[in-house]
């Protein structure tokens, strides 16, 4: 696995604690940029200028966790979600808790064991308000010593090779179209021809809300934005192909419409650039159209008096949960469909 990739998926980033992960962006954009900046919000913006019309690349940096609440008189950690997490895959896992000066301190989600439930309560589902995290410190006292109220919780970071093209990681979600969007402005910093101003944005607090490619596209006011984003994969048991037939290593996928029609329902005419790029290059790509889940292009497209947007994604299966799987041949053909893309929108959209 490439070391972008690897420090991308392994670094920490909660909506709203996205400075170790912008570090990583920020780095890699000067690089490759003509500047590079962090807005009020939180989001890295880098630019690259080669001409007149303004197109916006937006990724999510932030990744889904965890927030200190309440440390109990034992050194019991309480704890916020923070973005949509199932209680259900809560309980046994390792976290890692951020410190003000950026140590890492593990712990494991607790629960009251099996053998002491009542009928009732094996019978329900376990809230993430009834566990708690486990330092292996045993006062309050001790526990303030190494953090605070209000650090941020990640599970504990991963990322490697399953076998072959398939590979896995922490925040898969949304780190891996991060790492394609940095691959786009790489290769486009290379096109000479291209007349367009490029703006890329890891944006923040998506999670939560799709805050940062708000202020981000009101911001950048683009003639054209592009966001990268995972989507669920549905070749996976208990998921039927009518709820989705979207696989790993199959290709891009081209969103068309998100949460049924409350999220992004990309413009006709976006929609058939991208398909008849796709088909013109021979670079393998999916269609999406789904029932539930939406991306930061909801809120770019509507932004202002209205952005021109499209969406791809990248499959991906388990898609919120501690580990994520996808396919490298995904990622390679999201970066070569994004790339045709906009060069074909500098030249005649
Ligand atoms: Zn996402």
């Amino acid at each position: 696995m490439e070391k972008l990739l690897k420090d991308l998926l392994m670094s920490d980033g909660i909506s709203g604690y996205e400075e170790n992960v912008a570090k990583i962006i920020t780095n890699a954009l000067s690089g490759i940029c003509t500047s590079v900046e962090t807005d009020n919000f939180g989001n890295v913006i880098g630019k690259i200028s080669k001409g007149k019309k303004k197109i916006m690349i937006a990724s999510h940096m932030d990744e889904i966790g965890m927030v200190v609440k309440h440390i109990d008189k034992n050194g019991y950690i309480y704890f916020i979600k923070v973005g949509g997490i199932n209680d259900s895959i809560l309980p046994g896992k390792i976290v890692k808790i951020i410190n003000k000066k950026g140590a890492f301190i593990t712990g494991l989600i607790g629960t009251k064991p099996p053998h002491l439930m009542t009928a009732k309560e094996t019978k329900q589902p376990i809230v993430y308000t009834s566990m708690f995290i486990d330092v292996g410190l045993s006062s309050k006292n001790e526990v303030l010593k190494v953090l605070d109220i209000g650090d941020q919780i990640i599970f504990e970071p991963n990322a490697g090779v399953l076998n072959g093209d398939f590979y896995y990681g922490k925040a898969a979600d949304n780190r891996i179209s991060c790492y394609a969007m940095l691959k786009v402005m790489e290769a486009l910093a290379k096109i000479e021809y291209l007349n367009a101003e490029i703006y890329a944005c890891a944006t923040a607090q998506e999670e939560v809300g799709l805050k940062g490619g708000k202020t981000s596209s009101f911001k950048i006011n683009p003639d054209f934005a592009l966001v990268i984003d995972t989507t669920i994969a549905g070749d996976m048991p208990g998921i039927e192909e009518k709820v989705s037939d979207l696989k790993l290593g199959k290709g891009v996928v081209i969103t068309m419409i998100e949460a049924s029609g409350r999220g992004t329902i990309v413009p006709q005419k976006i929609r058939k650039l991208m398909l008849e790029v796709a088909l013109a290059n021979n670079i393998p790509h999916q269609i999406d159209i789904i029932d539930g889940g939406m991306t930061d292009g909801a809120i770019v497209y509507t932004n202002r008096e209205g952005i021109l947007t499209g969406i791809l994604s990248i499959p991906t299966r388990y898609i919120h949960a501690p580990t994520s799987v996808f396919n490298i041949k995904d990622i390679n053909s999201t970066i070569d469909l994004a790339v045709k893309i906009i060069e074909k929108v500098a030249k005649e959209l």
